[in-house]
């Protein structure tokens, strides 16, 4: 970085798609010198914080986002919320990501805070690369230096995914019961509203299966396959990598946040149509979060290694 440039400090608020580009964001801005500082781990406040700025409508994942937000607020010279719309022409994202960053301006209209985006939407001819290349103009960077910024960035997005992809394949490999998971990384990677259900799983001994710990592009042919006009990048994701694990589990689990448009329609899909696999159907609300998903956790494990068999 430019020895005179001034230090700048962006704020990630640890929500939603921080659970699936953070490493990309971060390192990024870790490239070009930019100090980046996290919202803490979500927690009661947080939520509610979101409940609070948020209307009825919005998504849980959204209102525990709009808390992350707040958590960040004042704590930073700018708070970055990237507009995520398409990689390629014929599929998009959940509209959530193409409106957060207004949604957020709007919410936060008389705060002085200022906030940070850039556009990613092959459909309009910006491409990863290029909205990254303009993220890093508009902080006063080269082109160069915001291109090479983005392309070490990508390896290292690249090398996590594939490393958890490899674990993965081990963790199958071993003998016992397995139950495959499918959710949004940012449901099942949150510490206050997946972790609970990752943890019980892990507590009972099982090995867990996540159906976002998949290449993304075989995801994306295999969900082609099963369900061919799904256009959703994330769902396409999810239920292709459903499809390519769920042979080597025993069981199932959907898990979404309440009122989710698309996963309302994808584990409807999958529920329906996948009949050599026992499926649990869990919905996040904000007013329940995870209570009482336990003993429905437990019946489920019952139900499972009472059909394998196994003492319950
Ligand atoms: S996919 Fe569902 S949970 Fe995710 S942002 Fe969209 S509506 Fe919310």
């Amino acid at each position: 970085m430019d020895a005179e440039r001034k230090p700048i400090t962006v704020g990630i608020p640890r929500a939603m798609l921080y659970y699936q580009y953070g490493t990309i964001w971060k390192a990024f801005f870790e490239a070009l010198g930019v100090k980046t500082v996290l919202s803490p781990p979500t927690n009661r406040e947080i939520l509610e914080e979101g409940i609070r700025l948020s209307v009825d409508e919005t998504c849980l994942s959204a209102k525990v986002f709009m808390g992350h937000v707040h958590a960040l607020i004042g704590k930073c010279d700018y708070i970055f919320i990237p507009r995520y719309s398409s990689f390629r022409h014929d599929e998009v994202f959940c509209t959530r990501f193409e409106g957060l960053y207004d949604q957020t301006r709007n919410i936060f209209r008389t705060s002085p805070q200022r906030f940070l985006s850039c556009n990613i939407d092959a459909k309009n001819h910006q491409s990863e690369g290029d909205a990254f290349q303009a993220l890093g103009v508009s902080l006063g960077f080269s082109a160069k230096e915001s291109r090479q910024a983005y392309r070490q960035a990508l390896k290292k997005q690249q090398a996590e995914q594939k490393a958890a992809v490899r674990n993965q394949e081990a963790a199958a490999k071993k003998d016992g019961l397995k139950i495959l998971i499918v959710g949004h990384p940012y449901l099942l990677s949150d510490p206050y509203l997946g972790k609970p259900i990752l943890d019980f799983f892990r507590e009972s001994g099982t090995i867990l299966l996540r159906a976002d710990h998949t290449n993304r592009d075989r995801a994306k042919t295999a969900c082609m396959e099963f369900s061919p006009t799904c256009r959703w990048i994330m769902s396409k994701e999810l239920v292709g990598g459903a499809m390519l694990w769920k042979d080597r589990a025993d069981g199932m689990i959907l898990l979404s946040a309440f009122p989710c448009g698309p996963d309302s329609m994808t584990n409807e899909l999958m529920t329906r149509k996948l009949k050599d696999i026992p499926v649990l159907n869990l919905v996040l609300d904000a007013q329940s979060g995870t209570a009482g998903i336990e003993t429905r956790l437990e019946s489920f494990l019952d139900i499972i290694r009472f059909k394998k068999g196994s003492p319950v």
